[in-house]
């Protein structure tokens, strides 16, 4: 068993912390806080080859793996959520589904400019009425002559907002001329009539992540924008899902690491009763289970993309990283919090925001409720 790095997935992942840290770290708090959209930073990570690094050359990407792809998505998390966010959703799902579902044309069209980094993708699968329980979609696609007529509503749709997001893909309910329902998945431009950006959601963390409603009113897309197979629409997605779990580990454990980076940094500094923290064997053992912990949960996302990587099946491995980490990572957001004392309840640590956006990650993508009963049903 080897457990090392290739010599490309070093180099990615050193290429990808010296980028966050010179060019992400200095701008995030002031990006979160004013929830400003930073499209030059995504240009250039778009230019360094990051949203591609999965896919062939022909497609616009770089012709690495998945483990890379992860290391990536974890250094850049490390200092902006949001970001790291952003390159989960293009990445390793819309991206990716075009990748494996979509026709040569299709993956001309619209892989090629998201491999590059000159568009971001956006998913719908989250409806008013279709959370955890995705298959209860009511968002319907009928066919009419050469073209499906879409409506429906889906709601927190994380990258849509941006400008440089080109597409969404849904999932809708079809009849067949049998009678039968079956969900499918489309690909619906941005700006194509009928589709239009609802409410912009007020949240409570990942300020400049951009989270939309999407409506869709009579909306029309020609027949060949379909994705995939028919009838197959909601298994394809819940299989890039699958992926999706893995990067939101590898979310988890960046965010996870800026917390133990802060709260090491400050326990040596902060000194109290005549000593620094760091040596009260409370606030230090605190610090030696976060180190623990995120070992654990990197070592659990970079087997599951391991297992990608082979094409070996990860379902269990991909929900494990996923709830492992994101539930990790809000109890070592809590507990460097914590160690800052009120400081860190000051709005000018940065542990103050990491410790609003680590909930977030036991919910997108599957709940870690939904991750128990997805390891429950396959163990
Ligand atoms: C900021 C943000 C960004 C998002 N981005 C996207 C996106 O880009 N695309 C997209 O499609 N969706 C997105 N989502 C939606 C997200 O994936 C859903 O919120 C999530 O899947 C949960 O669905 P729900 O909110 O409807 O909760 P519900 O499904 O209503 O769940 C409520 C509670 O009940 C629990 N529960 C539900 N069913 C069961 C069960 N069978 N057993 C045990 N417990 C259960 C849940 O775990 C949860 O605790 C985003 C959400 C947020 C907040």
């Amino acid at each position: 068993m080897d457990f090392s790095l290739t010599e490309e997935q070093q180099m990615i992942r050193k290429m990808c912390r010296e980028f966050a840290d010179e060019r992400i770290a200095p701008r995030a708090e002031e990006m979160d806080r004013t929830g400003e959209y930073a499209y030059d930073i995504i240009a250039r990570m778009g230019e360094l080859g990051m949203m591609g690094i999965p896919f062939p050359e022909e497609y616009g990407g770089s012709g690495g793996d998945w483990v890379s792809m992860h290391l990536c998505i974890e250094e850049i998390s490390r200092v902006d959520l949001a970001l790291g966010a952003m390159l989960d959703v293009t990445t390793s799902v819309v991206a990716q589904e075009l990748y494996v579902f979509g026709t040569e044309e299709q993956k001309k069209r619209w892989l090629v400019p998201m491999a590059r980094g000159l568009e971001i993708g956006a998913f719908g699968l989250t409806e008013p009425e279709a959370g955890s329980d995705a298959g209860a979609t009511r968002t319907t696609a009928v066919p009419d002559g050469d073209q499906w007529v879409i409506n429906g509503t889906k709601q927190f749709i994380t990258n849509i907002g941006l400008d440089n997001a080109s597409i969404i893909i849904i999932t809708a309910r079809c009849k067949r001329e049998n009678g039968k329902d079956v969900i499918n998945t489309f690909i619906v431009p941005k700006g194509t009539p009928g589709f239009t950006l609802g409410k912009k959601y007020d949240k409570m963390g990942w300020m400049s992540s951009a989270t939309n409603e999407v409506v869709f009113e009579d909306c029309r897309i020609p027949r060949d924008y379909l994705l995939g197979e028919e009838g197959r629409g909601l298994s394809q997605h819940l299989a890039v899902l699958d992926t999706g779990r893995i990067s939101i580990g590898a979310v988890s454990v960046g965010l996870a690491q800026a917390c133990f980076e802060a709260a090491l940094r400050y326990s040596r500094e902060r000194r109290q009763f005549g000593r620094p923290i760091y040596n009260f064997q409370a606030v230090s053992f605190k610090i030696a289970d976060m180190a623990m912990h995120i070992e654990l949960a990197r070592n659990m996302y970079l087997k599951a993309a391991w297992l990608k990587d082979q094409g070996l099946p990860h379902i269990l491995e991909s929900a494990y990283a996923k709830l492992f980490a994101s539930e990790m990572a809000e109890r070592v957001a809590s507990d460097a919090l914590q160690i800052h004392g009120g400081y860190g309840y000051m709005n000018e640590y940065p542990v103050s925001r990491y410790y609003k956006g680590a909930k977030l990650l036991q919910i997108v993508e599957g709940t870690s409720e939904i991750q128990r009963l997805v390891i429950a049903r396959n163990i």
